[in-house]
């Protein structure tokens, strides 16, 4: 690592510890329209996303439609893989959740859909010394990819593991079906750089909802404003019994699960 490399992230660590005590509402510019949503997009209060557990095993059509359209790399090296959403066992997504007495798919077999789940009060945000990664008034976190300087304390703060590191040029993986085939939909991103699920801002500024929910199978996902009393999954919250992934920490997620 260059000298002048190794100065500037010294400057980023010492900036970060600097910030990391202020509350994430108190980096956010009011007139900084990086926080707002554009004005001919859907509008939220704040963004909630329902994930249908009891609907059965694996949602591998959700996974590759958000892989698919956010170009995430496909590496074959597992230390260098990129992930935006995808399953993982029950046990370490709720870890104290399953106990011996609940159904056994809850306990061995059954796996859980996790993303980034956009949190009210995100760490990640608290954190990173170039305000790379930043939490929108509609509660939706997202990336700068050109302010990312690779540092990774979000990585370490997000309680999740819902952010990966591009080790290497993620360019190389991009994921695309035919050879040739152009990279149309969301940017690529380059080595150096952390990347995570964006809860498709860029298709919510279109008026679509996230790909992953318009693909997941047996309608199992739903997305939709909290703030809104009559939304699908404010109604699925109040009637139905709902959990989210490590409560106890205070992050106080956006994605809730069925079970
Ligand atoms: Fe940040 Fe992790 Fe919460 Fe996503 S899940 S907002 S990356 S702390």
């Amino acid at each position: 690592m260059s000298m002048d490399r190794r100065k500037f992230l010294k400057v980023a660590g010492v900036s970060a510890l600097g910030l990391a005590g202020l509350p994430a509402s108190r980096l956010l510019a009011a007139d900084d329209p990086r926080f707002k949503a554009p004005a001919d997009g859907l509008q939220g209060e704040r963004w909630a996303m329902v994930v249908d557990l009891t609907v059965g095993a694996h949602d591998d059509a959700a996974i590759s439609a958000c892989h698919k359209i956010h170009n995430v790399p496909e590496h074959a090296n597992p230390r260098h893989e990129v992930k935006w959403i995808w399953n993982t066992d029950y046990k370490h997504a709720f870890p104290g959740l399953a106990t011996k007495h609940m159904p056994v798919q809850y306990r061995e077999e059954h796996s859980a859909l996790v993303l980034c789940n956009h949190c009210e009060n995100p760490p990640c945000v608290r954190v990173c010394p170039t305000q790379a990664t930043f939490k929108r008034a509609d509660g939706i976190v997202l990336m700068d990819f050109h302010r990312c300087i690779g540092c990774r304390f979000c990585m370490a703060a997000c309680p999740y593991g819902a952010r990966s590191f591009n080790w290497v040029d993620p360019r190389s993986a991009a994921n695309l079906d035919e050879p040739g085939e152009t990279m149309l939909t969301f940017p690529t991103r380059s080595k150096g750089v952390v990347e995570k699920c964006n809860f498709c801002a860029e298709r919510l500024a279109r008026g679509l909802e996230p790909a992953c929910v318009e693909n997941s199978s047996n309608g199992r996902m739903l997305f939709g404003d909290l703030g809104d009393p009559g939304s699908d999954v404010s109604r699925i919250i109040r009637s139905k019994y709902t959990i989210r992934r490590k409560l106890h920490l205070g992050t106080e997620p956006s994605v809730f699960y069925i079970v």
